[in-house]
Formats: structure tokens, sequence, C-alpha cells
């Protein structure tokens, strides 16, 4: 009974031989995906900076509810 291992990315069983070079992972896509989502985290916390202009300014029109 060989040996398997769960993919990372998909959870899908990888037989731990040479038959699967992208071991632990089932597939070369599933590979990049994890290099791609460690990258994106990384980049996240390199582009720390708190943008004002996703936030809305203080709202003028609210003082017409009277
Ligand atoms: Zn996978």
């Amino acid at each position: 009974m060989p040996m398997t291992v769960s993919c990372p990315t998909c959870g899908r069983p990888v037989i731990w031989n040479e038959g699967s070079p992208y071991r632990p992972f089932c597939s070369k896509r599933c590979r990049l995906i994890d290099l791609g989502a460690w990258l994106a985290e990384d980049y996240q916390i390199a582009d720390g900076t708190d943008d004002p202009a996703d936030d809305p300014p203080p709202s003028e029109d609210s003082s017409q509810t009277h």
C-alpha cells in the first residue's frame, strides 16, 4: 500500500513516490496556487498602507434629514 499525503491546496490524496513530482501537492497547478497565496499574503503585508480613498468622506448630505 503506497504512502499518501493530502495535497495542502485541495486536500486530495497524493501518492508519495516518483510518480508525483509535485508532492506534497497533487499537481503543478496546486503547487502554484499555494505559492501564489503565499506571495499574495506577503504583498498584503508589504502594502500595509491605509488608503483614505477607500473610506467615504464625512457626508454633508446627512444634515438634510430635518
Ligand atoms: Zn491539489
